[in-house]
């Protein structure tokens, strides 16, 4: 088969995600890390980022090579001093692993828990902020991907905020869709990657960082690589990164930041992943399935729906029907039920998740499955 008539796969993850095939063309082309042209795909890469983020006169965008977590590493290790503390808020795996990030460079940590199904809670974080004054840093996550909740990062920042301390915000799977303005909600850094509502291709990870903070970084961090401050210092001084780039990355994510402005910034991407849900959602539940949290603290992100009890069901032959006819879903990370998710982001559009609940049917009616319900 060709490379034109090969059918791409719709991946409702959350993460890698479905590309728009002018973000995979932008890949096309070969760059050197000198080149006037790619340092200026760089600058206008970094601008672009700190205009969706509304914080072009505050922050200023540092990216990174990796993965997302990379950068929520990166950014924890350069953001807190030797003799910082983090108290991590923790409903999720995300928040999980920013508290193995934090034990493993050694950096001090206080985390709370939440039930998955509840968001983190302010006045529970005021108590734990005016227990504790030796607590610096805040790390939150803006929606937890684990199940699809939206945490509410503007009560939170308030009363980081009222606090005098400093906010870290793991915003991967929102930013860009889901807004969070710098100027009305205070943030010392956000943390998101070139992959997920940006759709971009994977590869690099990138912090929104106020730069009064990060003046005063130098020599935080515990990693050479993950050094946001000599990072940026780099980029400011010479326009290149301290190591090899992602190029082809770099202008892929380029590609998705003009598509991301053309489809209406945040809110036109924020509408059509809306749009997602809704379509799932209710395709879903015209079908018996239910979805594991209530509608007002599911963010249009990635649904997470409970297993069916019926017998005929198991997970593994419902996602080989749905692969089959081109769906790709991913498993549940509840510990406490039996789920799977399917996200709502990437370049996928109402029309696909109207096909995919065909390719629901149709693998349930193969499997025999009669009741969706849990
Ligand atoms: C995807 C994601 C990450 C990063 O995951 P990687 O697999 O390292 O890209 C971090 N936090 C959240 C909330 C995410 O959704």
């Amino acid at each position: 088969m060709s490379d034109k008539q090969q059918t791409q796969p719709i991946l409702l993850t959350p993460g890698p995600l479905t590309t728009a095939r002018s973000t995979r063309e932008a890949m096309l082309r070969d760059w050197g890390s000198r080149d006037p042209a790619f340092l200026e795909l760089n600058a206008r890469v970094r601008e672009q980022v700190l205009v969706i983020a509304d914080a072009v006169d505050t922050h200023v965008c540092v990216p990174v090579q990796g993965s997302g977590t990379f950068a929520v590493e990166a950014t924890l290790g350069t953001l807190v001093p030797r003799d910082g503390k983090v108290l991590a808020l923790i409903n999720g795996a995300y928040g999980h692993r920013m508290v193995r990030i934090c034990q493993v460079a050694g950096i001090a940590t206080e985390a709370h828990e939440w039930n998955e199904l509840e968001p983190v809670d302010p006045k529970v974080i005021a108590r734990l902020l005016d227990a504790d004054a030796s607590i610096t840093h805040v790390a939150v996550v803006h929606c937890e991907t684990t199940t699809g909740i939206l945490n509410p990062v503007a009560a939170v920042a308030a009363v980081v905020a009222e606090r005098k301390r400093s906010l870290i915000v793991d915003a991967m799977s929102a930013f860009g869709a889901l807004e969070l303005s710098a100027r009305r909600v205070p943030y010392d850094a956000l943390v998101a990657s070139s992959n997920k509502c940006i759709e971009g291709a994977p590869g690099m990870g990138f912090a929104v960082i106020r730069r009064s903070a990060l003046e005063k970084c130098e020599g935080n961090a515990r990693s050479l690589s993950l050094d946001l401050y000599d990072q940026w210092r780099g980029l400011e001084k010479t326009k290149q990164w301290r190591f090899t780039p992602p190029t082809h990355v770099l202008a892929a994510f380029d590609q998705a930041l003009r598509s991301h402005a053309e489809e209406g910034g945040v809110n036109g991407r924020g509408a059509r992943y809306r749009a997602n849900c809704r379509v799932l959602v209710d395709g879903m539940r015209a079908m018996g399935f239910h979805t594991a949290l209530p509608d007002d603290l599911q963010a249009p992100i990635i649904i997470t729906f409970l297993l069916p009890k019926d017998p005929k069901f198991a997970f593994e032959t419902f996602y080989q029907g749905l692969a089959r006819r081109g769906f790709l879903i991913y498993p549940g990370k509840l510990t406490k039920a039996d789920t799977f998710r399917m996200g709502c982001i990437g370049h996928v559009q109402p029309d696909d998740m109207r096909r995919a609940l065909v390719a629901v049917r149709e693998t349930l009616d193969e499997m025999g499955v009669k009741e969706c319900a849990p």
